[in-house]
């Protein structure tokens, strides 16, 4: 295929990886963001698989001076029985690569070649027309594409078009998320060490918190990133002056349920990022119906604990790309991916849907467990499907 122009609509995680895929095998790309600025600010922790990092950076999308604290293990704590102490439940390999969200977003924007990036361009509206392609209209104006590439997020324009009846789905809980600078843990040497090697799971009664470290912004630097699930709060005890809700309510969860130093590390003041959102999930039936095509959370959103949403974005960009080289037409290549990864989708979803029932809606009796009931529980969970976040428990 020559001349080939593909439209992207949304420029985050997705819509990077998916410039470069379309550049890559050769396509005119051009994408279209509604954001003005860099999207850094959004920097949180996530995790992706090593193998995924590597081949990343092997084929070209990331640089490999993107840096990542990689961990091999996972520890599983929770307070020991009428304590305040932690206890460890069990140790699994389960090797993470660990970024910041902005200096992912960061490498991947830098990677797009000649393709055009247009920032502070909302996309009004996507149509089909009468040859086959597809228009994206934005307040300067309609250009045709032979692909429109819907990278546009949750709330997708492109979704809307090919699966308008398809809806979030809430999970009833919610998850904190936030940044602590790791010099703040220097307080607390031993939980460094461990986060050092590991990254770990805290469960306590009605959800659990996951912490990892990440790099910062600043060369050379790290910050301590967690995840916090637990149902709302009956009610939220108040907010210091000017101190955001959710803080509040993750510390009061912390001091009630944490181990006493992992409780002091959440009450720390010194947050650089913290947001509460809803946990919702839903996938589209079929990834790409020409000529448009889903990438990212555009096309599904699962349940945080798959830890899988950017994942699941870079490697539909790879997809992309084996479609377009292995194809005769857009068509063809767009029949391809949506084989590929429908399923994906929906595999994740349904994944995302175990792991919270097991770890947040009927949360088992944390600190009378042991290796065999983690792995027991990782097992249940599971269901027999692959997660990179289990490793040890699938080999065995
Ligand atoms: C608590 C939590 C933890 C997570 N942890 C992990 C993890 O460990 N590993 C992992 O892989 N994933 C994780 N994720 C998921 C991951 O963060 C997301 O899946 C990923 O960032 C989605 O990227 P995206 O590009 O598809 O969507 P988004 O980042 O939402 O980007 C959509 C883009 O489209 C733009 N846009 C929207 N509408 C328009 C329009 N009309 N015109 C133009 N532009 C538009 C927006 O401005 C935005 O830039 C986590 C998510 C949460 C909530």
């Amino acid at each position: 295929m020559t001349g080939l122009r593909i439209g992207v609509v949304g420029g985050s995680i997705a819509g990077c990886a998916m410039a470069i895929a379309g550049a890559r095998a050769g396509a005119d790309v051009t994408v279209h963001e509604r954001s003005d600025g860099a999207l850094q600010d959004r920097g949180f922790g996530i995790v992706i698989p090593p193998p995924l990092h590597q081949e990343l950076v092997a084929s070209g999308y990331l640089g490999a001076d993107m840096p990542t604290t990689p961990v091999a293990a996972r520890v599983w704590l929770a307070r020991a029985p009428g304590r305040r102490t932690a206890r460890e439940l069990a140790r699994q390999q389960a090797p993470v690569a660990a970024c910041n969200w902005g200096l992912l977003w960061r490498a991947l924007r830098s990677n797009i070649g000649d393709s055009t990036y247009h920032r502070g361009r909302p996309v009004g509206s996507v149509v089909r027309t009468a040859s086959g392609g597809a228009l994206i209209r934005t307040a300067d104006g309609e250009r045709e594409y032979d692909i429109v590439v819907g990278a546009d997020g949750h709330r997708s324009v492109t979704r809307e078009l090919i699966a308008p009846e398809v809806r979030p789905v809430p999970a009833g809980y919610l998850v904190w998320r936030g940044t602590i600078p790791a010099s703040a843990l220097r307080d607390h040497p031993e939980q460094l060490a461990l986060l050092e090697s590991a990254w770990v799971t805290l469960g306590f009664p009605g959800g659990h918190g996951v912490f990892y470290l990440i790099p910062g912004t600043e060369p050379g630097s790290r910050l301590l990133a967690y995840a916090i699930y637990a149902p709302p709060p009956a009610s939220m005890p108040a907010p210091g002056a000017g101190a955001p809700v959710s803080a509040a309510y993750v510390r009061h969860i912390a001091g009630e349920h944490f181990p006493a130093e992992w409780a002091d590390i959440v009450a720390r003041g010194e947050h650089t990022s913290q947001a509460l959102h809803p946990v919702a999930d839903f996938v589209v039936p079929r990834a790409a119906e020409p000529p448009f095509l889903l990438a990212g959370d555009a096309a599904s959103v699962t349940r945080p604990h798959t830890a899988s949403g950017a994942v699941k974005a870079l490697q539909d960009a790879l997809c992309l790309e084996r479609s377009l080289r292995a194809s005769s037409s857009a068509a063809e290549a767009l029949h391809r991916y949506a084989e590929e990864r429908s399923a994906e989708g929906a595999r994740l979803v349904g994944l995302g849907r175990r792991l919270g029932r097991e770890l947040v809606e009927n949360t088992p009796d944390w600190p009378t467990m042991g290796p065999a009931e983690v792995d027991a529980l990782s097992r249940a969970a599971l269901n027999g499907a692959d997660s990179y976040l289990y490793g040890s428990v699938q080999r065995q």
